[in-house]
């Protein structure tokens, strides 16, 4: 290619980018219950009137699935777009060596490289190390926190220091007034602001709605006699605050060109009150409650007909789905572990994304096989479920349906076996209590321990 054809296409294609390309945001929403969004349950108690629209505008996706059940490997999945247990990111960080590997493209690598404007919101858990932040793995901007947690209000323990929690612009602690999520929201308008004529990518994910259980006096006030009242104006803030990320796209008129994900990093925990009702079991856990996880792709111009897809499905296609969007997938020659989701949002492609989905940490694995589910448990055995017929996990099959169990676990040895050893682990007192909940649902009953403090000695 001549030199002024370089020019031609250097002077040229970012115009022409911005004209057809979408804008992506994914809300990355933090332990955050299956059954806790209008969307996603009508008898929902919690008021979640933003993020029901988005749901209108776009696909509910009842059966998908995060690739952990836990933060940090969750996230390491869906920003590689590869089982995270392939490169060691199997467990959350337990040391500040912890980081993800630095060999591993990320999504925002990707879209950099596609003259896209990148920036991150909030959590990170990917690597507290300069090399493993977020700047390093393809963020121009990062207004958010290392850690795994924090507080909602400014912490003067931690605020302001060099402390894995202090609140950063790109690698510099900052100060900052009033509550985290609508700050996180604040800051975003203002990235869509500054960008809004050109192609932006953002990962919005507050820590909303993790413990700490901290909201505003307002919030609460508006729930006072609800009987789960903090959890209830926690929402309340997440949902004001993706609805005001909403409205600036809308004044724009960016929205309907906005491609746009929203799901939360693993299932509600019992920690913070949340309700994945009917699914069984809850965060850290092989049970749907797990890893099955509020779902919705949004993407007003290129979706007709909004409707729910209960297709299996995982956080893993957001990678291909984000490449597709931009054009870019069929000359992506990295192996990746999901589909693009484009094909079947438009209904041009009518099979499922998946027919088997696979997960591991550590001692605990489950598999899904189109309607059935396998869970094998490190000392506990196995069990396994026709989630069709019971998606409340509650009567096993492992032992009427010997074949069925034979053949899913083999299938789970041999993809396994594709994986590496996991980099770190969890510390022991974790193990124990993720072991225990798994024997209290194997045999479903009532858990009798959700933290190590409830530990006996
Ligand atoms: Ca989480």
């Amino acid at each position: 290619m001549s030199y002024i054809g370089v020019k031609y296409i250097l002077c040229f294609n970012p115009i022409m980018a911005n004209e057809n390309k979408p804008n992506i945001i994914i809300f990355l929403i933090d332990d955050a219950g299956y059954a806790d969004f209008g969307f996603n349950n009508c008898n929902c108690d919690l008021k979640t009137p933003y993020i029901d629209f988005l749901a209108r505008d776009g696909l509910v996706f009842t059966d998908a699935h995060v690739s952990s059940t836990v933060s940090g490997p969750s996230r390491a999945g869906l920003i590689t777009g590869k089982n995270q247990q392939s490169f060691g990111f199997e467990c959350n960080p337990s040391s500040l060596d912890c980081g993800l590997d630095l060999k591993e493209i990320t999504l925002a690598n990707e879209m950099k490289k596609a003259n896209y404007k990148t920036a991150l919101f909030g959590k990170w858990h990917l690597g507290i190390k300069p090399q493993f932040r977020p700047n390093m793995r393809g963020f121009d901007f990062f207004y958010g926190f290392l850690s795994g947690g924090r507080n909602y209000f400014f912490n003067k323990n931690y605020d302001c220091t060099e402390n894995e929690n202090a609140l950063r612009l790109n690698g510099k602690p900052v100060s900052f007034k009033g509550y985290l999520t609508d700050e996180l929201s604040n800051k975003c308008i203002e990235f869509i602001e500054k960008n809004k004529k050109e192609n932006f990518f953002i990962i919005w994910a507050p820590n909303a709605v993790h413990t700490p259980m901290e909201a505003k006096d307002e919030d609460l006030l508006l729930f006072k006699d609800h009987p789960r009242k903090k959890l209830a104006a926690m929402t309340w803030a997440l949902d004001r605050a993706i609805g005001k990320i909403i409205l600036k796209l809308q004044k724009e008129n960016l929205y309907n060109n906005t491609l746009i994900f929203f799901l939360s990093d693993n299932g509600g925990s019992p920690e913070n009150d949340s309700s994945n009702f009917p699914l069984k079991g809850f965060k850290g856990n092989e049970f749907e409650g797990g890893h099955r996880v509020p779902f919705i792709v949004s993407w007003p111009s290129k979706i007709r007909y909004p409707f729910k897809f209960s297709r299996l499905t995982s956080s893993l296609d957001i990678f291909p789905t984000c490449l597709d969007a931009v054009d870019k997938l069929k000359t992506y020659n990295i192996q990746l572990d999901g589909v693009s989701l484009i094909p079947f949002l438009q209904e041009t492609e009518k099979g499922s994304p998946h027919n088997r989905l696979y997960w591991r940490k550590d001692f605990t694995f489950s598999m899904r096989h189109d309607n059935m589910k396998l869970i094998k448990v490190k000392d506990l055995g196995c069990r396994l479920y026709n989630l069709n017929a019971d998606l409340g996990e509650k009567n096993d099959l492992s032992q009427e349906e010997r074949n069925i169990l034979n053949g899913m676990i083999h299938d789970l040895e041999i993809w396994s076996d594709l994986m590496i050893k996991p980099l770190w682990t969890e510390d022991t007192k974790w193990n124990d209590v993720t072991w225990l909940i798994h024997r209290d649902l194997f045999n479903n009953k009532q858990i009798t321990v959700k933290n190590p403090d409830e530990l006996e000695n």
